[in-house]
């Protein structure tokens, strides 16, 4: 079916597939979502707000969430709330054009750089969006392979941004009648072709190895923030062999280069605490994802390395902090690792490896989220964000970037697609009054 034909108006937010006839109504403007995650529930949140229009959302999924709900590492913006809340603090006037740099450089010459600027504009209206749906954001952080502190987590976020942020948007369709959810309905076909592709994925290099089952297929996410307070990977001799902070592609390069394709992800309480993130640790404790040691000598016991070049490590690492220049090539040094100068110290350690994140290839879309043609000209009635779209991002996503393209392009989505099916309804009603 074309969603013109019927006056049903697309908004594709999961993948390119397409849509089933759902219960056609007789003349109110209508946006089928398909997908659920967040790209999807953001479209569906900001088509209701900005718009009388009914929606229907499909997921193929018993639930709504999508891998949305295992991402952890917060949505990356250029306004930060000074307290969680609406009174933001725009960051200095070189925030823009950095933000932006940082992201073209991830994408290595294959990002969309106007989608980008507009990724980029539109992330300072993010946080109020956010702050509506009742979710409270914390201090920002600096992300691996950004440069400036910018990604904020939820306030009350246990292991995943989004699980936050995917109930907070639930919960504001969940009352509203003009909205109706098909869950376990797949869609099948479009009657539309479009010619995407999928070219790149993205790695998180820090997915922990869960030690009773080390081959899972599915592996949770290390947030981000604790490589941004000061976590430091080892090799399995003990020592470090990357930039921490390093864009994430180049982090999992250097881990899958190592023989056993794993590293410890070493932390200790300070930064723990710095990153606001002793609930997670704690959490992922009682799952026996994490183990602690108290001191050197015992981490380089729990980590079956000889503490002397552990030692040695970790003094290296304290001379690079004090002087600020490190081997490896980090420059940033939030918290101070003295596990040596402070036996008592505690750590965690995590076994981590790279893990499949996502993928950056897919659907073009335009500014107004509306999905392109191989020709270039804009399919009409078929809007597109998140993850089924291509070229935003290029060859790699900056960790808190694609969170932060459902927010922005999937609300651009379902604000557009809201208009298309207004204006299409009000075209058949001039067209049937002229008839008549
Ligand atoms: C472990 C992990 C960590 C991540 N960490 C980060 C991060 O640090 N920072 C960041 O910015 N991003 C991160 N990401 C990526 C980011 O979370 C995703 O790109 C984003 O959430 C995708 O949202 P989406 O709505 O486009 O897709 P999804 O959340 O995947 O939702 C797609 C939905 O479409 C539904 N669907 C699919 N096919 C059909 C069909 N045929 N019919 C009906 N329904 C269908 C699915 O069931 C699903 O619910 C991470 C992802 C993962 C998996």
């Amino acid at each position: 079916m074309m969603p013109v034909a019927n006056r049903v108006v697309v908004c594709l937010v999961a993948v390119a597939l397409g849509v089933a006839e759902l219960a056609p109504g007789p003349r109110r403007p209508r946006v089928v979502i398909v997908g659920g995650g967040l790209a999807g529930l953001s479209a569906a949140v900001e088509a209701r707000r900005t718009s009388d229009v009914h929606v229907e959302l499909v997921d193929k999924e018993p639930c709504l969430g999508g891998s949305s709900r295992l991402a952890c590492d917060g949505i990356s913006v250029l306004v930060a709330p000074a307290d969680g809340g609406l009174s933001a603090r725009i960051w200095p006037a070189d925030g823009y054009e950095l933000f932006v740099e940082d992201a073209l450089r991830a994408g290595a010459g294959l990002a969309d750089e106007a989608l980008l600027r507009m990724l980029v504009r539109q992330s300072a209206n993010v946080p109020a969006f956010v702050h509506s749906l009742g979710v409270r954001l914390g201090a920002a952080v600096r992300a691996p392979g950004h440069c400036r502190t910018r990604t904020l987590r939820p306030v009350e976020a246990v292991h995943s941004t989004e699980r936050t942020l995917i109930s907070a948007l639930k919960d504001a369709l969940r009352a509203d009648p003009s909205v109706r959810v098909h869950t376990g309905v797949r869609v099948v076909d479009l009657l539309l072709r479009s010619d995407g592709s999928l070219a790149q994925v993205h790695f998180s290099p820090v997915a922990i190895v869960d030690p009773s089952a080390p081959d899972a297929p599915c592996k949770l996410e290390v947030p981000l923030d604790l490589c941004a307070a000061g976590a430091v990977l080892l090799d399995s001799s003990g020592r470090r062999f990357v930039d921490e902070l390093a864009p994430c592609a180049k982090v999992a390069e250097a881990m899958l280069a190592l023989p056993s394709r794993t590293a410890t992800l070493l932390v200790d309480a300070p930064a723990v605490q710095a990153a606001g993130l002793a609930n997670v640790l704690r959490s992922y404790e009682e799952r026996g994802l994490v183990r602690r040691a108290l001191g050197l000598d015992a981490v380089a016991r729990t980590l079956g390395v000889d503490p002397l070049v552990l030692e040695t490590e970790i003094e290296a690492y304290a001379v690079a902090q004090a002087w600020g220049v490190d081997p490896l090539g980090k420059t940033a040094f939030p918290t101070r690792l003295e596990l040596s100068a402070e036996p008592g110290r505690e750590a965690f350690l995590m076994s981590v490896t790279p893990a499949l994140r996502g993928t950056l290839g897919g659907l073009r879309i335009d500014e107004d989220a509306r999905v392109l043609a191989a020709r270039g000209g804009p399919i009409v009635g078929l809007f597109a964000a998140g993850e089924v779209c291509g070229g935003v991002h290029g060859a790699d996503c900056l960790p808190g970037n694609a969170v932060l393209e459902c927010l922005v392009f999937g609300r651009t989505a379902g604000r557009t697609a809201a208009l298309a099916a207004r204006a299409a309804v009000a075209f058949d009603r001039a067209t049937d009054d002229g008839e008549r």
